[in-house]
């Protein structure tokens, strides 16, 4: 796939040229300093390592011209947070790695059972799967996968029932309600905590996972993985919208 990159001053952005789409992001400079504002990678490209591409290509181009750093970019922070040999480039100050941890408490049907997930998930999307789909009586589960760490029980531990249908799911439920918390996967150290039960939370999902067993189609544009994409253990085939 023919690739290119460059520093596009007079549009004051970073751009990505990948098989005719322009994936960029864009900035503001001044002779000492660079912000980056905000990415974006065009549909067309989705679900292809794009997105990281340009990240690693933008912070090259940073350090090989000198300035110092700040970031208002989430997505760029994110990829920092992810690669911190980039660390060295912000501005003294800058907080991208300091950001304050938020927590979100996700509560079952009747109010026994409370967890507590806190930072930031590193995956969301939805899950077509069979077993999900079973499991919810809904056809689609949208799941925030936490770091196993992240996420504690705060209230009504002993309620908490267990159901591990596999060794990779532990779905876990209210006793009391019937009502579902969250399914943790021991051997990938996540829990997937639903989405919808998180309060004050923002569902971001980036991605539809196991759309080969889709009962409904969702035409949002996402990238559908037949089962699930490569660093989650998964084919990474892709299948259309
Ligand atoms: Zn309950
Ligand atoms: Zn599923």
């Amino acid at each position: 796939m023919p690739e290119a990159f460059r520093d596009n001053e007079e549009r004051e952005r970073f751009e990505l040229d990948v098989d005719g789409h322009v994936a960029f992001v864009t900035y503001r400079k001044t002779p000492e300093f660079i912000t980056l504002v905000h990415t974006e990678v065009p549909p067309e490209l989705g679900g292809r390592g794009i997105g990281s591409k340009l990240g690693r290509a933008t912070l090259d181009a940073v350090r090989a011209q000198g300035r110092k750093l700040s970031v208002e970019c989430d997505f760029i922070r994110n990829y920092m947070k992810k690669n911190i040999a980039y660390n060295d480039l912000l501005v003294e100050g800058d907080d991208a790695q300091v950001e304050p941890e938020t927590s979100y408490k996700a509560g079952c049907f009747c109010g026994a059972v409370e967890v507590e997930a806190s930072g930031k998930p590193l995956f969301a999307g939805y899950c077509h799967c069979a077993d999900c789909q079973a499991w919810s009586a809904a056809p689609i589960n949208a799941f925030s996968l936490w770091k196993a760490d992240s996420v504690r029980v705060t209230r009504g531990e002993s309620e908490i029932g267990t159901f591990s249908k596999t060794e990779h799911s532990d779905r876990k439920f209210c006793k009391r309600c019937g009502g579902h918390v969250m399914t943790a996967h021991p051997r990938m150290r996540l829990i997937d905590v639903y989405a919808n039960l998180l309060k004050g939370y923002t569902h971001e999902p980036t991605l539809h996972a196991n759309y080969g067993s889709k009962m409904v189609s969702v035409r949002d544009g996402l990238p559908k993985y037949r089962d699930l994409p490569a660093e989650l253990g998964g084919s990474g085939e892709m299948l259309p919208d």
